[in-house]
């Protein structure tokens, strides 16, 4: 999520936002039971066909989504669990204004009722699926877009969609990931996967979407919105009177901007150039960016939210000076690329797009470990939870997962060596290219790369 280089206001502004948030985690349960044996990811490869109709305004999309998926497990797959992120903030709502996010008239399976907020939705599969066998689901969706400045929200007349669709859950050897939103930073966690989304919509509404998108005319007053994304863990989009532009960046990205009216034009400018720059940049450094076509929808009144990443789409609260392009690219790779359990760890995509942003500007970095003085605490530590942030320490969320994480980062880059860390990063990306890291994964990568005991390093930057 938002980037932290972009000044005081950034950060007071989500200091701010963590503040008066509701706290919803402390009622929720523990939500990963023991798994005995060591068990692969699944549902895999899910392969997604929604097809929605927005309203007037992009308020309101309703149709109808299919999902096809593998299980990759040895155990019988019995059932799988939706989740419904949309409904993080809202929960299950109320009975004059229900939750903005409603699945209905299921098929290919028996829904339960609704759980951990109305965000999960189990389905039991009428048998259960054996491993390396296909099959799918499908149901209506219903989404209405919350009267709040969010990555799911309204900001004026343009509706951001980020973490409305309904996207299938893992289980792996840590259980069912059904964990809650918190109301800060993210508890996505999902397996990469392709989805191909048919928007229908009027013709007044600008539609950008991740994927590669064509457009043709639907019936009168409206055009037609096709994104195919493959590859990809998750699909945003974005509706309303968008200005836009396109630029392809000398290595072959395609990036679509798309800004408010409202939005400085210096600010749009300045974003493009970090955007084209750092999409290059970190293709050589990590890996050519997969997607063809990167978005990046702009607006200078997100000071409530900040910045967000999706794959293939970027929202960026862009001022005439800044913008959180860099950091959002950077998570295309951290998130997007390599994956990770963003509740359970969220460090390796915060920390990573941060220090990819800080190589990016050439920021000096060398005494960044010490200037941020003593712990925040005891407990505190890089490889926390979000479960540990929202029980009781929200202040260190930022100051641990972005600030420490990143500088922890330049730290083992100074150990390691420039090249040596360059080369190990290079190689970590490509084994985990579309999959998911773990810590361990990353502790065993960094270890490899040298001939020195990291223990001490791992111990004096609290990362287990
Ligand atoms: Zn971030």
């Amino acid at each position: 999520m938002t980037s932290l280089r972009y000044g005081r206001a950034t950060l007071l502004a989500l200091v701010a936002a963590l503040l008066i948030v509701p706290h919803t985690a402390a009622a929720q349960h523990p939500t990963h039971s023991a798994a005995p044996v060591r068990e692969t990811a699944t549902p895999d490869r899910p392969a997604y066909d929604v097809s929605l109709s927005g309203d007037a305004d992009g308020s309101h999309w309703t149709g109808r989504q299919t999902v096809s998926f593998r299980n990759a497990a040895r155990t019988p797959l019995r059932s799988v669990d939706v989740r419904l992120w949309g409904n993080g903030s809202d929960g299950c709502g109320t009975s004059d204004r229900p939750s903005p996010v409603r699945v209905g008239r299921v098929e290919g399976g028996t829904p339960r009722p609704l759980t951990v907020g109305c965000t999960a939705l189990r389905i039991d599969l009428p048998a259960p699926l054996p491993y390396g066998a296909r099959t799918s689901i499908s149901f209506d969706v219903s989404i209405t877009v919350p009267d709040r400045v969010h990555r799911f929200g309204k900001d004026g007349a343009h509706r951001y969609l980020g973490n409305a669709l309904p996207l299938l859950s893992v289980r792996d050897a840590q259980g069912r990931h059904l964990d809650p939103d918190v109301g800060f930073g993210e508890s996505f966690h999902t397996l990469t996967g392709d989805f191909r989304v048919v928007l229908d919509h009027p013709d007044a509404l600008v539609v950008p979407a991740s994927g590669t998108t064509t457009r043709h005319a639907g019936a009168p007053g409206r055009t037609v919105t096709t994104s195919v994304a493959r590859g990809v863990r998750d699909f945003a989009w974005a509706a309303g009177p968008f200005r836009s532009k396109t630029v392809t960046t000398p290595g072959g990205v395609r990036l679509n901007a798309y800004w408010t009216a409202s939005t400085p034009p210096e600010g749009v400018a300045k974003a493009l150039q970090d955007s084209v720059g750092s999409v290059d940049e970190f293709g050589k450094r990590f890996g050519r960016y997969p997607y063809g076509e990167l978005d990046l929808v702009m607006s200078d009144t997100l000071d409530d939210f900040g910045s967000m990443e999706f794959p293939g789409l970027v929202l960026l609260w862009t001022e005439r000076d800044e913008s959180g392009a860099v950091h959002e690219i950077a998570h295309q790779w951290f998130y997007g690329i390599v994956g990770n359990d963003q509740f359970t760890s969220p460090w390796l995509d915060e920390s990573f797009a941060q220090y990819a942003a800080q190589l990016y500007y050439r920021e000096p970095t060398a005494t960044c470990w010490e200037d941020q003085g003593p712990w925040p605490s005891d407990t505190a530590a890089l490889t926390r939870s979000m479960a540990y942030y929202a029980d009781g320490h929200r202040t260190e969320y930022v100051r641990v997962v972005y600030t420490r994480g990143a500088c922890a980062l330049h730290d083992l880059e100074r150990t390691l060596g420039t090249p040596a860390m360059a080369s190990m990063l290079r190689g970590y990306v490509r084994d985990h290219w579309l999959g998911v890291s773990t810590t361990t994964a990353f502790k065993h990568a960094a270890q490899a790369a040298t001939t020195k005991d990291l223990g001490p390093f791992w111990t004096e930057h609290r990362i287990s």
